[in-house]
C-alpha cells in the first residue's frame, strides 16, 4: 500500500472560504425560515459539519446513507439506500448537502425519493460538481467548485475507504 499523499487540487483555505460564501447565500435565501439539512453519508459528513456551523439560522440535521460505488472509481448507476432518515419531511424546508455530483444518478435518486415525502421546498447543495460527467437532468441550487472528470479524494471523500481525513481535496496520481 502506497503512503504517497494525493496532490493538492483545492487547498484547505479555499474550501473554508467557499463554505463561508455558501453559508451566507443559504442563510440569506432562507431568512425567516427553519431548515432541515440532510447529510448524505458517507462522503458529505465533513463538508456538512463545516457548512451547518456557518449557517446562522434555526436548523435541524438528518442523515441518509447512500452507496453507489463500492471500491470502483466509475458510477455503476445503481443506488442503494443504506440508512434512512428518522424524521418525516412533510412541510419542511429541506436542503440536501452532498459532497460531489458526478453522473448525477445518486442525486436524481435522492431528489425523487425525498420529493415523495412532500417537503415544503427541496434544494440541493453540493461542494463539488463534474458538469462533463452529468448523465441526467438535475437542478443544483448551490455549487462550491466545478471539476473536470478527475477522481478526487479528501475532505470526506474516499478511495477504497481511505483519505477521508485529508483536510484538502486532492488527486490520486498513482494507483494506491
Ligand atoms: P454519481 O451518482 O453522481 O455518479 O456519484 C455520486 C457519488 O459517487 C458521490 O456521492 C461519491 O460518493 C462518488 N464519487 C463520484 N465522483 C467521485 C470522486 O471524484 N471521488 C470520490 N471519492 N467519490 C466520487
Amino acid at each position: 500500500m502506497s503512503h504517497e499523499l494525493p496532490k493538492v487540487l483545492i487547498p484547505e483555505n479555499k474550501i473554508k472560504q467557499k463554505i463561508q460564501d455558501l453559508a451566507t447565500e443559504i442563510a440569506f435565501d432562507y431568512r425567516g425560515k427553519e431548515i432541515t439539512a440532510i447529510c448524505v453519508l458517507k462522503g458529505s459528513y465533513v463538508f456538512f459539519a463545516d457548512l451547518i456551523r456557518k449557517i446562522d439560522l434555526p436548523l435541524s440535521c438528518e442523515f441518509i446513507g447512500l452507496s453507489s460505488y463500492g471500491d470502483k472509481t466509475e458510477s455503476s448507476g445503481e443506488v442503494k439506500l443504506t440508512l434512512d432518515l428518522t424524521e418525516p419531511l412533510q412541510g419542511r424546508h429541506v436542503i440536501i448537502i452532498e459532497d460531489i455530483v458526478d453522473s448525477g444518478l445518486t442525486m436524481q435518486y435522492l431528489v425523487n425519493n425525498l420529493k415523495a415525502r412532500k417537503p415544503a421546498t427541496l434544494k440541493v447543495c453540493t461542494l463539488l460538481h463534474k458538469p462533463d460527467a452529468l448523465q441526467c437532468e438535475l437542478q443544483l441550487d448551490y455549487v462550491g467548485f466545478k471539476l473536470g472528470r478527475e477522481f478526487v479524494v479528501g475532505y470526506g471523500l474516499d478511495y477504497a475507504g481511505r483519505f477521508r481525513n485529508l483536510p484538502y481535496i486532492g488527486i490520486l496520481e498513482h494507483e494506491h
